[in-house]
């Protein structure tokens, strides 16, 4: 018996869910997961510290690289305040309240070079911000649950939802308006699956696993949520797809020929992938979007929107958390550059330039998407008694 319950084509988008299950399952969480372990794609240049411009009274953002050190101590446990073997006790000021939240900033070599820097309009958080940035290994810091909860990430997501992208009412004309509505919904729903997935279930065992009623309470009983997951999943593979001149030709050297070789046959296996262009050619029509006479008036403020959305990183209160939000984020202003900046595909004598970090960010998005919509499906049937709708 069939336990799927979302059927059809993903709204505003040219696949249907089945296709993308299967394209997902067979062709392209395979390719993406190996990706993102070469060398090329797990290192991400970060500006880490937190320099909030909305809320500079937050606690848990006031000191470089120090989430919560501005808290009272005696808010701490304390096993917190107890220095571990080896640590002053000064370091511990700038230890966050969780230690799964704090990110390892351990790099096994230097491999960084030769790629420009370019603005990105879509964003803050471009390489042009140089001065303060370091390198992240993104393979020894998962996505997964940290403990940040409560008020401070509660305002994050109340403010990109009510001033930056407020939910369209039904029957809403404004299809741009819509598609950042549901690139933030469909973001926000991976982000919640791979805390679900990847969850503390005994803090004393330090035991890591699945957390299913917390994914379902997340995600899974909102059939919207769900949606709009699939539409970001679509949104930005059609950028992927759509630079492909680009990203085939670009520079992927870090010293390691061997590992640099293998990124760039997964890249072109990626973008060259007669199952995918077959069964899902173009993901997402960006054609259709910023037609009529305000369309240039409506991008510069969907812009702008998406910029405060990408300021608003500055103010997740948790280092981790903050990493992959900006990551992810960055990803998505990369997807909105590409399939914005020009029109119809990209060929060699055209413009369109990514900085080196905007690639990484596109690419491990588009994995951290593909990652979700495979745990949906694969979640899915567990509560098929319970979902309703979808
Ligand atoms: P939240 O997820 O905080 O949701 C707040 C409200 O938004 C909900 O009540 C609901 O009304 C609405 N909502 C929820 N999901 C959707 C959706 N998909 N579409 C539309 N509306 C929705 N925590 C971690 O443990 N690990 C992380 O890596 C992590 N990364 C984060 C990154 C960012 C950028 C932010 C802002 C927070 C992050 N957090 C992370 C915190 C996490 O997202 C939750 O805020 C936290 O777990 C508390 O969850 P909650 O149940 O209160 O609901």
């Amino acid at each position: 018996q069939d336990s799927r319950k979302y059927t059809g084509i993903v709204e505003d988008c040219c696949c249907d869910y089945e296709t993308v299950d299967t394209i997902n399952g067979d062709v392209l969480h395979p390719l993406l997961q190996g990706l993102v372990t070469t060398p090329f794609f797990r290192y991400f240049k970060v500006k880490l510290w937190c320099d909030c411009p909305f809320w500079p009274d937050d606690g848990m953002c006031k000191l470089r690289d120090c989430s919560v050190c501005e808290c009272p101590e005696n808010e701490f446990p304390e096993s917190f305040r107890r220095p571990p073997l080896g640590l002053a006790a000064d370091d511990l000021k700038c230890q966050e309240g969780k230690p799964e939240a704090a990110v390892d900033r351990t790099l096994d070599s230097k491999v960084f070079r030769g790629w420009i820097e370019v603005d990105n309009p879509w964003t803050v958080d471009d390489e042009t911000d140089n001065g303060e940035m370091t390198y992240v290994n993104l393979l020894l810091n998962p996505e997964r649950y940290t403990g940040y909860t409560g008020p401070s990430a509660r305002r994050i997501w109340d403010a990109i939802y009510s001033e930056n992208c407020p939910k369209y009412a039904s029957g809403e004309i404004c299809q741009e308006k819509k598609v950042l509505y549901k690139l933030i919904s469909g973001l926000h729903s991976s982000i919640s699956i791979h805390i679900a997935a990847d969850y503390l279930l005994d803090e004393t065992k330090n035991q890591w696993g699945t957390n299913p009623d917390l994914m379902y309470d997340r995600v899974l009983q909102y059939p919207e949520r769900v949606r709009n997951l699939y539409f970001t999943f679509l949104f930005v593979l059609r950028a992927v797809t759509k630079a492909k001149d680009y990203l085939e030709q670009a520079e992927y050297d870090t010293g390691n020929p061997e590992e640099d070789l293998k990124a760039q046959s997964l890249i072109r296996q990626l973008l060259y992938n007669p199952k995918l262009q077959a069964a899902c050619p173009v993901p997402f029509d960006e054609a259709k979007l910023w037609k009529g006479q305000s369309g240039p008036e409506l991008k510069q403020q969907i812009q702008k929107q998406f910029r405060n959305i990408s300021a608003l990183m500055d103010c997740v209160g948790c280092e981790k958390c903050r990493l992959w939000g900006k990551l992810q984020v960055l990803g998505l202003g990369t997807a909105l550059k590409i399939l914005f900046s020009v029109d119809g595909e990209y060929r060699q004598d055209q413009h369109l330039q990514l900085q080196r970090n905007e690639v990484i960010a596109l690419v491990n998005l588009l994995n951290r998407l593909s990652e979700s919509i495979k745990l949906v499906q694969e979640m899915s049937p567990t509560f098929e008694k319970t979902m309703k709708g979808l």
